[in-house]
């Protein structure tokens, strides 16, 4: 479960990204967050890892108060977050297999298994997270292969691969077709459900967000103007 409270970031320029942003997410429930560009979806989604730091305000993840950790703290704690971006943020020159991996081990002991070998029950994670995601296979082919639906796809169980308890997406379909864009969000919200996982999906497509999420939270200004079901979104605009 995710909870966040009376999140606020004012940036050094004096934009008030964020102000008092509070909801709260159950295990599994995927969330759209929609808005015009500049309302702080961004700024939400990289408060809650702290990619941002936030001004004020608290994020627990399953009653860790994420807003508190020091470096070493939140470097652990960030391996229960997963991660998907608009442009895939996969290593290019790696395989399909490799990215899973380094998803899966973390970045030092990736590197350090890369130089000798993996571990067998890790590599067995990975083929089944290929499985899952549709890309068996294509464990050998390198990322730079791949099309902008498979590369989607190798982000999805590179982020499964961590065992998360939360996902963060930020854009996952900006960069696709509007077939793929279907493909993607079904695939994201089907895994979420199987894995009880909660996710905010910053998603600019309103129709998209409204076919596959079970919530939308709409923000502009930084507040949230819309908190509900999607079929409320209509009535509401
Ligand atoms: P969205 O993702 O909804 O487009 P953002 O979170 O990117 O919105 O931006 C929210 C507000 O914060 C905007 O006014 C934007 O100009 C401002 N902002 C975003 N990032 C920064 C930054 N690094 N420094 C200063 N202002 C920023
Ligand atoms: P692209 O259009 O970018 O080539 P696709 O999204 O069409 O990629 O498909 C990539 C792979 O995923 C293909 O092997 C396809 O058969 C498989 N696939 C397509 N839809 C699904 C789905 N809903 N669940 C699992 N695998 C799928």
């Amino acid at each position: 479960m995710l909870t966040v409270e009376n999140l606020t970031k004012t940036y050094r320029s004096g934009d008030k990204a964020l102000q008092r942003v509070s909801f709260t997410l159950p295990k599994g429930q995927v969330v759209g967050l929609i808005g015009p560009s500049g309302a702080g979806k961004s700024t939400l989604i990289r408060c809650v890892n702290r990619l941002v730091e936030p001004t004020s305000g608290r994020v627990l993840l399953n009653d860790l108060d994420l807003t508190t950790l020091g470096k070493p703290a939140l470097r652990r704690a960030r391996r229960r977050i997963g991660m998907i971006f608009q442009e895939y943020a996969l290593v290019e020159r790696l395989t399909v297999m490799e990215n899973v991996l380094s998803g899966r081990l973390g970045y030092v002991s990736f590197w350090r298994s890369w130089m000798r070998r993996f571990p067998g029950s890790d590599i067995a994670t990975a083929f089944r997270l290929l499985d899952r995601v549709g890309l068996e296979g294509r464990a050998d082919s390198r990322a730079d292969a791949l099309s902008g639906g498979q590369r989607q796809r190798v982000g999805i169980a590179r982020a499964l691969a961590q065992e998360p308890e939360l996902l963060l997406v930020d854009e996952p379909t900006a960069s696709l077709d509007p077939k793929t864009s279907r493909k993607i969000m079904r695939l994201l919200t089907e895994v979420c459900a199987e894995h009880e996982l909660p996710a905010i999906i910053n998603i600019h497509d309103v129709v998209l967000a409204q076919q596959f999420t079970q919530r939308i939270i709409g923000l502009r200004a930084g507040e949230i103007v819309f908190d509900g079901p999607p079929s409320d979104l209509d009535s509401a605009a």
